[in-house]
């Protein structure tokens, strides 16, 4: 974590330091919720929705808080401590950060795109952890707070920077990029999450390709090729490419730099093959979904680029470990499959994961229990549906829908499935209840939707049953 005097802080983050005794003492850490104040760290009290920090700045300083900072219209500063007043606590948190890294000059990669950006940061991580000090986004902190934390966090002598950015409107990349100056940006790929924000896909691409925008000179690119918006939208008058920007393509289609040249399902996860310095190379994933493949193609394309040797590689896909509730497979203690993809859903996702559960061998049935999908905009219910017709009545025994949204997919699906292997619930209590009587042992249930549907609630109530 950040280590520095009071006053370098105040000169880093562009505030004034007033009533501090000792002005070269030094804060450990930086710290925003009060909660979690640790002894000598940094206070930064934020302004949001529902409560202002600025009320927790006296009980943060007298927990242990070497300082807060203090927003000069918040009327007068606390006393029983060093204040650094700033014009703006966020600006001067975001400030701070971006003084912080480029002091602690770490090699920054940056991963964003619509799906798989967390999938795909800990899969770098992985790969990179066995021959470089590292240090990542932990969880999902990648947005205008998530991501300064994150930096601040970083012990100084980290080699290289692994950092998740998220977005739901243009700009904010734009904001990150500029903070953080990537060495190396990754695009996953462009899906539909957030469209009812921006628009049309084509608006996506624009606001994920803001990461290129932000690199470094000479900085390298790896994004997917199978996305034609990104390469329309790189060859737009708007689009501003670092001096010397590098690029590097990744996803299925042959005429991509790194692509898959065979797969293979396990019980345990994926292998396949890909080409690199001419050479064929098998490696195996312990993740399940094509979708996988193609985020492990990037995370590659990343780690070749910081020359980690082919045994490193190896070892560090074996160790990969995501970040729950990504396609999390568990077993219940009867033996039901639970394939557990409840943190989140948009189209692109919902696909990727009823291809997952397609493809699973199993001894019993296949079921998928599909929430709504949130913020899709005015088309939501095409989407819906179009899902609804994308399952295949050969591969998917029954289906359940939950929420009104899901209940157009559910009537897309009836026309394939017919009435009696789709079921359709605005309920949760009455969904669980009617799964729990449908399900047994060597069953594989799938669970899916946006985050605000807590579908894993009714993944709860059946891994008690079973
Ligand atoms: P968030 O925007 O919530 O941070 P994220 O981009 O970090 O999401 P992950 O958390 O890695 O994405 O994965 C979210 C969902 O997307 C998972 O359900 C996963 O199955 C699916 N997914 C992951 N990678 C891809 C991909 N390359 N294409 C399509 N879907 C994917
Ligand atoms: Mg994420």
């Amino acid at each position: 974590m950040i280590t520095r005097t009071l006053q370098r802080i105040a000169a880093m983050c562009g505030g004034e330091l007033v009533s501090a005794v000792d002005t070269d003492m030094e804060i450990a850490g930086v710290v925003t919720d009060s909660r979690k104040i640790t002894t000598g760290c940094l206070f930064v009290p934020l302004a949001g929705d529902n409560f202002d920090g600025h009320h927790y700045s006296a009980a943060a300083l007298a927990a242990g808080a070497a300082a807060t900072l203090w927003q000069q219209d918040k009327g007068p500063a606390p006393e029983g401590g060093a204040v650094i007043l700033v014009e703006d606590t966020l600006a001067a948190l975001q400030k701070l950060a971006a003084a912080y890294l480029s002091e602690a000059a770490p090699q920054v990669v940056a991963i964003t795109g619509s799906n798989g950006k967390t999938t795909t940061k800990d899969m770098i991580t992985a790969l990179l952890e066995g021959q470089y000090k590292v240090h990542k986004t932990q969880g999902n902190f990648n947005n205008h707070i998530g991501l300064p934390l994150t930096v601040l966090s970083m012990s100084e002598n980290t080699e290289i920077a692994i950092l998740e950015m998220g977005m739901s409107s243009r700009g904010e990349i734009a904001l990150l990029a500029s903070l953080a100056a990537p060495d190396v940006a990754v695009i996953t790929n462009i899906g539909e999450s957030h469209l009812l924000q921006l628009g049309s896909r084509k608006e996506i691409a624009r606001a994920k390709l803001e990461i290129a925008e932000g690199l470094k000179p000479g900085g390298l690119l790896i994004y997917n090729g199978d996305e034609p918006l990104l390469a329309e939208v790189m060859a737009e008058p708007s689009f501003h490419a670092p001096a010397h920007m590098q690029t590097l393509r990744f996803g299925l289609s042959a005429d991509n730099d790194n692509y898959p040249t065979g797969m293979m399902t396990h019980p345990g996860g994926m292998t396949f093959t890909t080409r690199y310095l001419a050479e064929e190379r098998a490696f195996t994933l312990p993740l399940p979904g094509r979708h996988n493949v193609i985020n492990a193609l990037a995370a590659l394309a990343v780690a070749r680029h910081y020359g980690v040797t082919e045994a490193n590689i190896e070892e560090g896909l074996k160790r990969l470990k995501l970040t729950g509730m990504r396609i999390e497979v568990m077993m219940t203690a009867s033996g039901l499959t639970l394939l557990n993809d409840a943190y989140n859903a948009s189209p692109t996702s919902m696909k990727a994961a009823i291809d997952v559960l397609q493809s699973m061998k199993t001894g019993g049935s296949r079921i998928a229990v599909l929430g709504d999908m949130l913020e899709l905009g005015p088309e939501e219910v095409d989407f819906h549906r179009e899902i609804g017709e994308y399952l295949d009545p050969a591969l998917t025994d029954l289906v359940f829908a939950y929420g009104p949204l899901a209940a157009r997919l559910a009537e897309a699906a009836t026309e394939k499935f017919g009435p009696e292997r789709v079921f359709a619930f605005t309920d949760k209590a009455e969904l669980s209840s009617v799964l729990n009587s449908k399900c047994s042992t060597k069953d594989i249930v799938l669970f899916k939707a946006s985050r605000g549907m807590r579908l894993e609630e009714v993944l709860h109530s059946l891994n008690e049953h079973f």
